[in-house]
C-alpha cells in the first residue's frame, strides 16, 4: 500500500481566498487541529509577505512535531526569512516557488528560460543550508512546455530538492491531461524526488485532477480544508482524505483520521467566517441527510441504500432524517419512534395528514413541531 503525503495549505494557500485573512493565534489553532487530523505537512505561511505570516510560521514550528513549511520565492532573501522562521521546527521545509511557463517568465519575471535554470539552482542550494527538506514548485507548470519541466525537475532534484510539486496554478487541466503529465514528471523524476499535485477549483476539477496525479505516480497532494483558496479555491483536503478512505482501500492510504474532519471543517468555517455550501460534499450540512420519501423509506431500513459510507466515519452523527412535504409515512414513524411516540393507526393517519398540510405551508417539520402535532392528537 502506497503512502499519501498530505501537505495542508489551509493557512497559505487557503489564507488567500478574498476575506479569509487569519491572525496569529487563529492560526495556531488551526496549525493545531491539523496536525491532530494527521497532516504530515502545514504550510504555515510564506513569512517575506508580512510580519503576521512570519510570526505566525515561527509560533506554529515551535510546537509541532509534524513538518512545518514556510514558503519563499526563489530569492535570496525570501529564502533566508523563511530558514529564520522556520528555526525552532523540529521538521522545517522550505518551499521555494518559480514560474516555468513561458506565459509568466516573459510577461511575469521577464527573464529566460536558462537564467530560470540558473536561478533555481542557486535558490535550492542556498535553502539546503538551512534543512535537507527543500520542496520545488514551478509555478503555472500546467502551461508549461513539457519539456522544459522535465528539464527543471531533474535540474532542482539534482541540486537537492526531495519533492517537486506540479501546480495548476490556473485550474485548467482536465483529469486525463493530469494524468499524462504526471505520468512524465513521475518518470523526470526516476524516484529520487516525492512528485506533489496541487490543483485549483476554477473548472470544479480540482479534487478530480489529484486523484488523477495519484494514480499516475504523485505522491503527496496538497489542499485545503474546505477548498478555500484563490478565486474558486483549491482542491478539498476531506474529499481527497474520503475518496482515498473509500475508493482505494489497499492501494494508497493517508495519516487522516477522517472522523476529525467534521470538526476541523466547522473550525476553519467558522474561524474564517466563510461558510460552506448545505451540499458541500463531505462536509456540508445536508452532506448525510436524506429528503425524499423514496430515499427516506430506504435509509431507515438499510441505511447504505443511500448512503455511500457511515455518516460516523467522517465525525457525523448517524442518519439524518429531514422532514419535508417529500418526507413518507416511512420517516415520519422513524422520527416518531426515535422520540418515544406511540401512536395508534388511526392517530397515526389523522397525523400524517396534519403533518402534510403544514409541510405544504413551512418548508421544513422539526422533530419539536411533530411532536406538538401527535400531542394534539391524544
Ligand atoms: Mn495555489
Amino acid at each position: 500500500m502506497k503512502r499519501i503525503t498530505v501537505f495542508d495549505t489551509t493557512l497559505r494557500d487557503g489564507e488567500q481566498e478574498i476575506g479569509a485573512a487569519m491572525n496569529i493565534h487563529e492560526k495556531v489553532a488551526i496549525a493545531r487541529s491539523l496536525e491532530r487530523l494527521g497532516v504530515d505537512v502545514i504550510e504555515a505561511g510564506f513569512p517575506i509577505a508580512s510580519g503576521i505570516d512570519f510570526q505566525a510560521v515561527s509560533q506554529i514550528a515551535a510546537g509541532a512535531s509534524c513538518v512545518v513549511c514556510a514558503l519563499a520565492r526563489a530569492k535570496e532573501e525570501d529564502i533566508t526569512k523563511a530558514a529564520e522562521a522556520l528555526k525552532n521546527a523540529k521538521n522545517p521545509r522550505i518551499h521555494i516557488f518559480l514560474a516555468t511557463s513561458d506565459l509568466h517568465l516573459t510577461h511575469k519575471l521577464r527573464i529566460t528560460r536558462d537564467a530560470a535554470v540558473e536561478r533555481a539552482i542557486s535558490s535550492v542550494k542556498l535553502a539546503k543550508k538551512f534543512t535537507s527538506d527543500i520542496q520545488f514548485s514551478f509555478e503555472d507548470a500546467t502551461r508549461s512546455d513539457l519539456d522544459f519541466l522535465r528539464q527543471m525537475t531533474r535540474t532542482v532534484i539534482g541540486a537537492g530538492a526531495l519533492t517537486v510539486n506540479v501546480p495548476d496554478t490556473v485550474g485548467f487541466l482536465l483529469p486525463e491531461e493530469t494524468a499524462a503529465i504526471f505520468g512524465a514528471i513521475t518518470d523526470a523524476a526516476e524516484e529520487k524526488a516525492a512528485v506533489s499535485a496541487h490543483t485549483h477549483n476554477d473548472l470544479g476539477l480540482a479534487t478530480a485532477n489529484v486523484i488523477s496525479a495519484i494514480e499516475a505516480g504523485a505522491t503527496q497532494f496538497e489542499a485545503t480544508i474546505n477548498g478555500i483558496g484563490e478565486r474558486a479555491g483549491n482542491a478539498a483536503l476531506e474529499e481527497i482524505a474520503m475518496i482515498i478512505a473509500a475508493k482505494f482501500d489497499g492501494r494508497f492510504c493517508t495519516g487522516i483520521n477522517t472522523r476529525l474532519l467534521s470538526v476541523v471543517s466547522d473550525e476553519v468555517s467558522r474561524i474564517t467566517a466563510i461558510p460552506k455550501a448545505p451540499n458541500k460534499a463531505i462536509v456540508g450540512e445536508n452532506a448525510f441527510s436524506h429528503g425524499s420519501g423514496i430515499h427516506q423509506d430506504g435509509v431507515v431500513k438499510c441505511a447504505g441504500t443511500y448512503e455511500i459510507f457511515p455518516p460516523c466515519k467522517v465525525g457525523r452523527s448517524a442518519l439524518r432524517i429531514v422532514l419535508t412535504r417529500h418526507s413518507g409515512t416511512g420517516a415520519v414513524r422513524h422520527v416518531l419512534k426515535e422520540m418515544g411516540i406511540e401512536l395508534s393507526a388511526a392517530n397515526f393517519d389523522a397525523l400524517f395528514s396534519r403533518f402534510m398540510e403544514r409541510a405544504e405551508k413551512v418548508k421544513i417539520i422539526s422533530p419539536q413541531m411533530l411532536r406538538n402535532l401527535a400531542v394534539s392528537l391524544r
